[in-house]
């Protein structure tokens, strides 16, 4: 008989399985608090769980059915997971600490691959090979916060994956993310290549998260060069589903932007950016590219950086720099999984 997933459920559905077992509703209030309040993997350390609910539970049911396969902890002490599905496929979670502060981001896979294949990325090099389900995708969280004993205060969907192409389960963890685990829309932001479609529905549902644009372009002649997307979904069409965006929702948009040396990292790229975004309510993110041994494109220099970012304050946007982190672990999304792969191969 299948198991049940404890991760996912809510109390409700902790309570039905409780009595359906002979247990009182009771237990599943103090399991509910183990799991989302305690992070607690081992159904042993419930302390106060009787030994008969104990046994019934490792019979009956899993906390998980993902679990860290690998694990990597930089010098600036980000830390890369790698997590195995049931099915053998892995998936990557990265955790960050932002210049000491107390918050913790946790960035997120929502698919094993990316159907997508921009040119600079390493997932991409990997194919594309599923959806993450929900419990697989809340998972990550639970595990992090397992492993390290802390309690995630920010989720980043970056990791592996293009979410809106898992739209429906997206929804389904945010929505466990914010009820269960008490992390607030606000504190979540999902990073989208630009599924137009994806999009317009997020609008209509006025999403309230922080919608993030892996932009990387100042036009479509550069953006289709690196990213494919755009033969699909060109820029100037990107830019408007953005703009009616930020008017139905009245939230800022961010503009991910990744600097790389002699592609998109010029004094008129950066003129040209500003230029088309001169419209839009948003945020921008200037990211230094994760320069990697399988790829060909480089970072750009420290100068071309900043020069990018005055022009584009000059323009009136808040622009901030993301800081390269775990750049001597493979923090960027699909390097710790294209090595296990290696391996296998
Ligand atoms: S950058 Fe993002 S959307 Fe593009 S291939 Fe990589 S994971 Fe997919």
């Amino acid at each position: 008989m299948e198991k049940f997933v404890i991760l996912g459920k809510n109390l409700k559905q902790m309570e039905d399985f409780m009595i359906d077992n002979s247990q009182s509703k009771f237990r599943a209030k103090q399991l509910y608090n183990w799991v989302y309040l305690n992070s607690v993997s081992d159904i042993d350390l419930m302390s106060n769980l009787p030994l008969q609910t104990r046994e019934m539970l490792k019979e009956k049911a899993v906390l998980t059915t993902i679990s860290v396969k690998d694990k990597q902890v930089s010098k600036d002490s980000t830390i890369k997971y790698l997590f195995e599905m049931g099915d053998g496929s892995y998936s990557e979670a990265v955790l960050m600490r932002f210049d000491n502060r107390s918050n913790l981001t946790a960035c997120i896979s929502t698919q094993v691959g990316c159907p997508m294949n921009c040119a600079f990325c390493a997932t991409a090099k990997l194919g594309f090979k599923r959806n993450l389900t929900c419990d697989e995708i809340i998972q990550q969280i639970f595990l992090i916060q397992s492993d390290m004993s802390v309690k995630v205060t920010n989720i980043v969907f970056m990791g592996q994956g293009e979410p809106l192409l898992n739209l429906d389960n997206l929804l389904s963890s945010i929505k466990i993310f914010r009820e269960q685990f008490q992390i607030g829309s606000r504190r979540i932001t999902v990073s989208t290549c630009g599924i137009i479609p994806a999009i317009n529905k997020l609008a209509e549902m006025d999403f309230q998260s922080t919608l993030a644009v892996s932009l990387h372009a100042p036009n479509q002649e550069i953006r289709k060069s690196i990213m494919p997307v755009a033969l699909k979904y060109p820029f100037d069409d990107l830019l408007s589903a953005l703009k009616s965006y930020t008017e139905k929702t009245s939230r800022r948009v961010t503009i991910e932007y990744v600097l790389m040396k002699g592609i998109n990292d010029s004094v008129n790229n950066a003129k040209d950016l500003a230029y088309a975004i001169s419209k839009l309510k948003c945020n921008v993110n200037l990211i230094v590219y994760n320069q990697n041994d399988k790829s060909n494109f480089k970072k750009a220099d420290k100068i071309s950086v900043q020069k990018f970012k005055y022009i584009l304050e000059a323009s009136g946007k808040k622009v901030t720099i993301r800081l390269e982190r775990g750049a001597d672990i493979d923090a960027a999304c699909g390097q710790l999984s294209s090595k296990f792969s290696n391996k296998k191969v």
